[in-house]
């Protein structure tokens, strides 16, 4: 553990204290999101502490995961801690208060003993929970069994109400009797979750624990232990549980759960970001676009709802695309680069042997030298990148979705239905009178002038003029050129297309 050597009296301290046993889920960034504002807005620290203690579930890779989608979400911690396993010592101390003052005992009861316990107290409608049978086993006898058999180490819970207020849910009381003699730890050495939570905070010096509804259980075990060490309890605020859009827990069924899904989805941290805090918490206000900063601002834990979160994909799109719409055009190009890589349209050939970087982070112009479109093995440059993802910008959800809607712009000739190159009740001597005034104007723009600006003016014009010499309007001809430059009915503007294409390529497509 990186000691800290000075902690403030009176200094705003939380934790995000996840299991990494899974990939970081989008409930736990929540958690995250939310101990974080309030930190900061507190002037205080945050704090990532690793918890270790399920052994069994535990993956270094779910480690990585939850540490980098923390730092692309944009979440700071001040301070990174990591395994309880490598805290032996430090736990030890607490484990032997509480067996040297009796407020803890060793239990020899077998697996199957408890098992069978556990099944009659529920056949006879009771809550399960420790009998007590090991409760008050003479001294000796304790010393003798714990050199040969196996043992747990469980808490003397005393029966009382136990009684904290919660920032969000106010007063909460639960009856500690329910919870019986609840295991604390595997040895003198190994805490359970609950102690080693307790020992963490206490011992990082934690003031406010904010964390998942579903840890509620917990906290009245924790407020005992922390009775019976005679050491101060955090203020706890138990975020919502979080909720599909049919109101049941959020799971796999809803679709993903994992930050990373999302990443690779094509979905912008802003966005993400600004939907988690939304996920139980609103400003009581219309505003809904909220950045991490102002969330900083604004964000209040008191304005937390008890009541579950709904997670609505459909809200997160709303947000994403706003994003998207708000990057400056070459950052959201960087954006798109690596699905167009990974879908096979266009290679980068970079400057050096660098390792071709993934979704997390911008490409990093700078490393590539140029593009190479896969199909025709033309080279081209940032730019042409630029026009293609600018074309879609408006309309974009997620970067995922860019490879599929431009794909048009990376392949020779067009494979396409020529009949969708009428529109309406044009006939297709219309179409062919079409083409060839399109491509008399086209060519007569000179190479300098071909850009968005002129080709916007000078098409407009112009498919009014040769509209109309086919006796129609000139939605025409545009649909025409539009259908000849993509290839589809649905599609860009015909002059982003043109002005990405280029002149050269523009006059090949209308070659039909
Ligand atoms: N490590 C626990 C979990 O991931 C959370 C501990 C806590 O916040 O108290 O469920």
């Amino acid at each position: 553990m990186k000691k800290e050597k000075t902690t403030k009296k009176g200094e705003i301290r939380t934790r995000f204290a996840p299991s990494p046993t899974g990939f970081f889920h989008v409930g736990s960034a929540r958690t995250a999101l939310f101990n974080y504002i309030f930190a900061k807005q507190n002037n205080g620290k945050m704090i990532l502490r690793i918890e270790d203690t399920d052994k069994t579930r535990v993956k270094k890779e779910y480690e990585e995961d939850i540490v980098e989608n923390l730092e692309w979400l944009g979440i700071k911690h001040d301070n990174h801690v990591f395994k309880q396993s490598e805290r032996k010592d430090v736990y030890k101390k607490y484990i032997e208060q509480l067996l040297d003052g009796n407020k803890a005992y060793y239990c020899f009861c077998s697996t199957e003993e408890l098992d069978a316990k556990r099944q009659e107290q529920m056949g006879r409608g009771l809550a399960p929970h420790y009998n007590g049978k090991c409760s008050n086993l003479p001294k000796e006898e304790v010393e003798k069994r714990i050199k040969n058999e196996k043992y747990i180490i469980r808490f003397r819970t005393p029966h009382k109400k136990v009684r904290f207020n919660d920032m969000i849910r106010d007063k909460v009381e639960f009856d500690s009797e329910l919870l019986g003699d609840f295991s604390i730890a595997r040895d003198t050495e190994t805490p359970l979750y609950n102690l080693a939570v307790v020992i963490d905070d206490h011992e990082m010096k934690i003031s406010h624990v904010i964390r998942g509804e579903d840890l509620l259980p917990n906290t009245p075990k924790q407020i005992l232990i922390q009775e019976a060490l005679g050491i101060k309890s955090p203020i706890y605020a138990h975020l919502p549980i979080i909720l599909g859009t049919d109101r049941s827990k959020l799971s796999k069924r809803h679709g993903a759960t994992s930050v990373t899904e999302y990443m690779k989805d094509g979905y912008l941290p802003e966005a993400i970001v600004n939907f988690l805090a939304f996920l139980g918490w609103n400003p009581g206000t219309e505003k809904e676009i909220f950045s991490l900063p102002e969330l900083i601002k604004e964000f209040s834990i008191e304005k937390v709802q008890k009541s579950g979160a709904i997670f609505n994909i459909q809200k997160l799109d709303h947000y994403n695309s706003f994003y998207i719409r708000k990057k400056p055009i070459d950052k959201l190009t960087l954006l798109c680069v690596p699905y167009l890589i990974e879908s096979k349209l266009i290679t980068p050939v970079l400057k050096s042997e660098e390792k071709i970087p993934n979704f997390t982070g911008y490409f990093g112009k700078d490393i590539v030298q140029k593009f190479i479109i896969k199909k025709t093995k033309e080279e081209i440059g940032f730019e042409y990148l630029e026009k293609v993802v600018s074309a879609y910008q408006e309309r974009l959800t997620k970067l995922s979705e860019i490879p599929q809607l431009t794909d048009y712009f990376f392949v020779g000739k067009l494979n396409y239905d020529r009949g969708v190159l009428r529109w309406k009740d044009a006939t297709n001597d219309d179409v062919k009178t079409m083409i060839d005034k399109l491509q008399e104007v086209l060519s007569g723009i000179k190479e300098k002038d071909w850009n968005l600006k002129n080709l916007q003016k000078i098409l407009l014009d112009e498919s009014q003029r040769i509209g109309e010499s086919i006796g129609k309007n000139r939605g025409y001809p545009l649909w025409t050129l539009r259908v000849a430059l993509s290839g589809r009915e649905s599609s860009a503007s015909p002059f982003e297309i043109a002005d990405a294409l280029g002149k050269e390529k523009t006059l090949k497509r209308l070659n039909i």
